[in-house]
C-alpha cells in the first residue's frame, strides 16, 4: 500500500509487473549458475519439456545485462503510451517477451538443433523484448506524427520532441545491436544464432498485431485525447499564465461536483477534473476542458496567496477555509 501510494505510475502502469517478471529471470539465471548450469541442462536434457526450462538457466553475463536493460528500454515507451492503454501494455510485454522467447527456443530444437541437446540462457527472451520495444518506437513516432501536441503549449512542446527523441533513439540503438553488436541475421558458429532470429522477428510481428487490434484505444488514429498525460503536460503550459509558478499539482480524473468542472485539493496536492472529459476529443471539448482546469488553477494560486476564498460561493467556504491553514504553503507575509 505505502508503495502504492508513494510511486502510483509504477503500479498502475504495470511497470512494476515487468519488473517483477524481468528481475525473476535474473534470479532463475543466477540460481542455475550457483547449482552448476551443466549440472541443471544435463537434467533437463534427461526430459523432453526440458527445452520449455532451458531459456531459464544461466548462459551468460551479457544476457543477465540484456534482462536488466529490457526493462529500462521498456520503461521510457510505457510512459509515451496512453494512461488507459499502459497496464494492458506492460503485460502484454511480458507474456510476448517470454511466450515469443519460449516459443523460439522450441522451434529452434525442434528444426535446427544439430546437436541434440536444449541449450540455455534466457537471450531469447531478451531480443524478443527488444524486437517488441523496436516496434513499440515505430508505433510511438506515428503517434507522434499524428498526435502533434506540440500547439497545445511550451511544456506539451518540450515533451512531444523529448519522445520523438527517446524513440528514435530507441530505434537506431536497436538496429545497432541486431546488426552491428549482436548481429542476429548473420549466420554463425554459434550455436543457437537463429534464435534470436526468430525471437526479435516473431516480437516485432506480434507488437504489429497488438498495436493494430488496440489502434484507436493507442491514439494511433491520429486524434488527441484527454487523459491524464496530456492533463499534466497541459498544467504546465497554463501555469506560465500566472505570475508567479505554481507548484507540481497532480491532475486526475475524479468524480466532481460539477460535472464540465474542476476541483482544486491543497490537502492531496491534487487537481481533479471532471471524469466527462475523460478520452474526449480535444479538438472538441478542449476549451472547455482548459477553462475547467484554469479555475482549479486560479483556486490554487489564490489559495497560495493566503486568499482562499476571494471567489466562489459562500456557503462552501467554510470547510475550505478550515483546511486551508493546515495544508500547503503559508500565506507570505
Ligand atoms: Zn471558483
Amino acid at each position: 500500500m505505502g508503495a502504492k501510494r508513494r510511486f502510483p505510475e509504477l503500479s498502475e502502469s504495470g511497470l512494476i509487473w515487468v519488473i517483477v517478471a524481468f528481475v525473476s529471470l535474473i534470479v532463475l539465471n543466477l540460481i542455475t549458475l550457483a547449482m552448476g548450469r551443466s549440472q541443471v541442462l544435463a537434467v533437463l536434457n534427461a526430459h523432453p519439456a526440458g527445452a520449455l526450462i532451458s531459456p531459464f538457466v544461466f548462459d551468460s553475463w551479457g544476457t543477465i545485462g540484456g534482462l536488466g536493460g529490457i526493462v529500462l528500454l521498456f520503461a521510457p515507451v510505457l510512459f509515451g503510451t496512453p494512461v488507459s492503454q499502459r497496464r494492458a501494455l506492460s503485460f502484454f510485454f511480458i507474456a510476448a517477451s517470454i511466450g515469443i522467447g519460449e516459443f523460439a527456443v522450441v522451434l529452434w530444437d525442434a528444426f535446427y538443433d544439430t546437436t541434440g541437446l536444449f541449450g540455455s540462457g534466457s537471450s531469447a527472451i531478451a531480443i524478443t523484448g527488444q524486437g517488441v520495444i523496436f516496434a513499440l518506437s515505430i508505433f510511438g513516432l506515428l503517434r507522434l506524427a499524428g498526435q502533434d501536441t506540440r500547439r497545445l503549449g511550451p511544456l506539451s512542446s518540450h515533451w512531444w520532441y523529448s519522445f520523438a527523441i527517446i524513440y528514435s533513439t530507441l530505434i537506431l540503438t536497436s538496429l545497432w545491436f541486431v546488426l552491428s553488436l549482436e548481429p542476429i541475421f548473420i549466420p554463425t558458429l554459434l550455436y543457437n544464432w537463429r534464435v534470436h532470429e526468430f525471437g526479435f522477428l516473431f516480437g516485432a510481428a506480434a507488437t504489429v498485431g497488438y498495436m493494430c487490434s488496440r489502434w484507436r484505444a493507442l491514439g494511433l488514429d491520429g486524434v488527441i485525447r484527454i487523459d491524464e498525460m496530456l492533463m499534466n503536460f497541459h498544467f504546465d503550459d497554463l501555469c506560465v499564465r500566472f505570475p508567479r509558478r505554481l507548484p507540481k499539482y497532480h491532475v486526475l480524473f475524479r468524480g466532481v461536483e460539477d460535472a464540465r468542472g474542476a476541483e482544486f485539493h491543497p490537502e492531496r496536492g491534487e487537481i481533479w477534473v471532471s471524469g466527462e472529459f475523460k478520452d474526449r476529443e480535444y479538438r472538441i471539448d478542449g476549451p472547455e476542458f482548459e477553462r475547467a482546469l484554469l479555475h482549479a488553477m486560479v483556486h490554487a494560486e489564490l489559495f497560495l496567496e493566503g486568499r482562499p476564498w476571494e471567489h466562489g460561493r459562500p456557503e462552501s467556504r467554510q470547510p475550505f477555509n478550515e483546511i486551508a491553514p493546515k495544508v500547503g504553503t503559508p500565506p507570505e507575509p
